[in-house]
Formats: C-alpha cells, structure tokens, sequence
C-alpha cells in the first residue's frame, strides 16, 4: 500500500527550528509521502528552516511574516506557480510580548492585545481563505492551541484569549468551507520546551506540574504531536471537521493534583 501522505502537497508555516511544534508535524506527514513547503519570519530563522526542509526532501523555504499582507499573498502565489494546488496547511504561529507574559492579565496594553490578536489569532483566517482558493480538490487546515484558551494558566494571559478566539475561529472557518471539502481542525498540545514557550513565566514550573499531575504521567513529544498532526491532515480524519483535538498526555481531564505528584 501506498504511504498514507503520498501525492499531498502541504504549506507548513511556523518551524523556527527543530524543535517546533511544525516541525514535529512535518516530519510526520513527511514519513508519509508529503511534498512539503516551508515558511518562516525573518532572515535569521531561514538559516535555520533551510537545512530542516532539506532534510523532508523540501527546498520550497519562503519568507512570510503573517503580518504583512504582500508577503502571504506572495508566498500563495509562488505555491500557486509552483503546484497549481494545495492539499493541507500547517499553521503554527503565535507572538506576545513576553513582558505581558507574566504577572496579570488585567494588565494587558491595548497595542499588545492588538498585535497578539493579530499574529496568533487572525493571521489563521487570512491564511485559510488564500489556502482555500488553492484546495480545489478539498482540503485540511490545522492550527496549534493551547488549554489556556479554556482554563485560566498562570502567566498565559491575552495568550489564552487569543487562543480562545483562534478556537472560535476553527469552528467559523469550518463551517465557511466545509461545502468545499475544505476541513478545519486545531491540536490542542501540552506544554512543550519551544523557542515561543520560552517567553511564558515560570515555564518551567508549568512543564513540571503538567508532567506530574497529566494521566500519562509525562509531558507531549514532537512525536506525539506529529502523529496526530498526520491524522488531522490526511484523509484518515475525512469526517472531522471544527474539533480542537487535545494532545496533552490527557491533562485536560483532571481536576485536581494527582495524590502521586511531589511537590515542584
Ligand atoms: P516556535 O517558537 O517553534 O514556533 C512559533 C513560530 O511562530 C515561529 O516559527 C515564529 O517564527 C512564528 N511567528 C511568530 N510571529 C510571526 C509572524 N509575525 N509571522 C510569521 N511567523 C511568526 O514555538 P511552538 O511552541 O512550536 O509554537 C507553535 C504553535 O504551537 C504556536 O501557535 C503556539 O502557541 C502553539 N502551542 C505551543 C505550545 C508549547 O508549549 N510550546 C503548546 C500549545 C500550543
């Protein structure tokens, strides 16, 4: 039988660097046969992304910052050119000024709520309606939260409400291009030691207790997140659509702190 990816062609947008949630995903779907094209913000990064897409048989490496509106419509364009379609879309970005990562969410200046709505939140509709026009065959759109958008964390803040709104905006988009066989899903992933977490406040701590108290009794691998990455994004999940799926050793289960757990 034939890999379950193969004769898929996918954006994957967010890998800074191998330890990227994207570039969990893209291994995975890569195991599987996905022609893949990669994204990443600004010239440091492409050093960086480069030598990963080499490694997934890629040497589609395009720069696009979310927030600048010529360089998404450009790198549709240059996908448009060089496939003629799309198949599957990997969002995997977010900012916040990591100084409003810390301390009170009542805090929150209006220019960084703004720019964290922007970035994490809108820049998924921007993307899904220029994927979309390139899903002529259907398709599957996959975006990262983060169960800050349901319970409150400590330190998360107007992170875990732009992550609500990015949930809320799976299940619109869902329903906007489900008629073209276009599906939207989200992963939920447990905490994981990215270059983005490194912003979040006492991340450490967050890490520990996550490992501590989560039914597995561990935290989520680039592995874990991948595999169910591939699912979202391969016909395996033909019937899902709108779903936030939880990857996070079933954190998001419990409702107090396991009697096994030490003190952190
Ligand atoms: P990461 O730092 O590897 O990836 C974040 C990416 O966002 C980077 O590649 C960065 O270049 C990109 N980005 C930021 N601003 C951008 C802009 N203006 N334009 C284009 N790209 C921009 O960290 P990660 O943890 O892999 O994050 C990926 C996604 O997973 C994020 O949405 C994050 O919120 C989410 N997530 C992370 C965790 C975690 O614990 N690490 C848990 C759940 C969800």
């Amino acid at each position: 039988p034939s890999p379950i990816m193969s004769g898929k062609k996918g954006l994957v947008m967010g890998v800074a660097n191998d330890r990227s949630i994207a570039w969990g995903i893209a291994k995975a779907v890569a195991a599987q046969g996905a022609d893949l094209a990669f994204t990443f913000q600004g010239e440091a990064l492409q050093k960086r992304v480069a030598p990963l897409a080499a490694e997934v048989g890629s040497d589609m490496v395009l720069p696009c910052d979310v927030t600048d509106d010529a360089d998404v419509a450009r790198t549709f364009q240059t996908i448009r050119e060089k496939w003629g379609r799309l198949d599957f879309l990997v969002h995997a970005i977010a900012y916040s000024d990591k100084e409003e990562l810390k301390g009170k969410y009542v805090n929150t200046t209006r220019d960084n709520f703004l720019k964290t709505l922007d970035i994490s939140c809108y820049s998924f509709t921007r993307i899904a309606r220029e994927a979309a026009d390139l899903m002529t065959d259907g398709g599957s759109l996959l975006t990262l939260s983060y169960y800050g958008a349901e319970r409150v964390m400590p330190h998360y803040n107007v992170m875990g409400v732009a992550k609500a709104a990015l949930e809320a905006s799976i299940r619109y988009l869902a329903a906007d291009l489900g008629s073209d066989n276009i599906r939207v899903n989200g992963l939920s992933a447990g905490p994981m030691k990215t270059l983005a977490a490194s912003g979040i406040g006492d991340f450490r701590y967050i890490l520990k207790w996550n490992q501590y108290n989560s039914p597995l009794r561990r935290n989520v691998t680039l592995e874990d997140v991948g595999g169910a990455g591939m699912y979202l994004l391969s016909d395996l999940s033909s019937g899902v659509s709108g779903e936030v799926h939880h990857v996070d050793c079933g954190y998001n289960i419990v409702g107090m702190k396991a009697v096994d757990a030490p003190d952190i």
